[in-house]
């Protein structure tokens, strides 16, 4: 009998500071996923990696006075030590300034381009620095972002850049997420993308003009990608080597954007689960060095569990 492959992601973080404990919540309940479907003698590939191309990284960077390149290196080596410290098993460790994932993306972007799915307009409208996404007047409550609703982040934008056709895809995306319940599951979750779907879907901004961080847009250096839709593709980008390596494709993720990036780009796709993990309110960060000094212990208790690990 074939080997069952079993494709397992976390959802990628913002380096913009320290790891807190909600990032080992994810990643330990990932692992432990991991470990269960390895037990049971599958074939797992876990992902997980950091998102780095945000502009709120790069102010982050700023704000402390250090190259911006620098400051992402210097943060994604921490949260790799965190999930080393707990003996997380991922298979790779996926960062987006990674070089593969760059030409990974730019590889998706002008396969848009030469179907006709992007053109140039003028976007205007409400953008939540914070958030790194665009919202409706309606969104707002008395102005604010309601996920940062503490501080001003509402930027209003007028802008040249470039948009996809989300709309071009609103039957495509029903009819799949409709013809094949398996595809996402739960199924409150599967309803709900539906909802989204089935309320019409816009053509979408995808890049953002006069950036000095983030992934050139192909053809185009005024324009740098959208950050959401350069760190979703991660999704894809992350297990291509591993694609190549064993010569047959085995993705199972993506939500809305990720099936989208799917049938625009003519890959395959096959089940996917969606995570329960909200963020919820943010908890203690592990700023200090305490839960780093502890590494050796825990790579020692992590060898005793032998064949488990990694
Ligand atoms: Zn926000």
């Amino acid at each position: 009998m074939a080997t069952q492959k079993f494709y397992l992601t976390t959802a990628i973080v913002y380096v913009n500071d320290a790891p807190g404990l909600h990032y080992l919540y994810e990643q330990i309940g990932t692992d432990a996923l991991a470990r269960f479907h390895r037990q049971r003698g599958r074939d797992v590939f876990f992902l997980t990696g950091t998102d780095e191309n945000a502009t709120k990284i790069d102010r982050a960077a700023k704000a402390k006075g250090e190259d911006t390149r620098a400051f992402v290196d210097r943060l994604a080596e921490l949260y790799k030590r965190a999930a080393k410290v707990y003996g997380i098993s991922y298979d790779r460790f996926i960062r987006t300034t990674d070089a593969d994932h760059v030409e990974g993306v730019q590889w998706f972007i002008r396969r848009w381009i030469e179907n006709g799915d992007v053109y140039e307009s003028t976007y205007e409208g409400l953008y939540c620095v914070s958030c790194e996404a665009f919202y409706e007047e309606t969104d707002l409550v008395s102005g604010r972002c309601t996920f940062h609703s503490d501080r001003d982040t509402i930027q209003r934008l007028k802008e040249k850049n470039y948009f996809f056709r989300l709309s071009k895809y609103q039957k495509a995306l029903e009819d799949l997420y409709r013809d094949h319940p398996e595809f996402c599951e739960p199924e409150t979750r599967r309803n709900e993308v539906l909802g989204w779907i089935q309320r019409g879907l816009k053509d979408i901004s995808v890049s953002r003009r006069g950036l000095t961080w983030g992934i050139p847009w192909p053809e185009d250096p005024t324009q740098t990608v959208y950050v959401w839709f350069d760190a979703l593709i991660n999704y894809v980008t992350g297990v291509v080597q591993e694609v190549l390596a064993r010569g047959r494709p085995r993705h199972r993720e993506g939500h809305l954007t990720v099936p989208l990036h799917l049938l625009a780009g003519d890959a395959p796709f096959g089940r996917h689960r969606a995570a329960e993990a909200g963020l919820g309110p943010r908890l203690p960060e592990l700023r200090g060095p305490a839960p780093l000094e502890d590494e050796r212990q825990h790579d020692r208790s992590v060898r005793c569990r032998g064949g488990v690990g990694r």
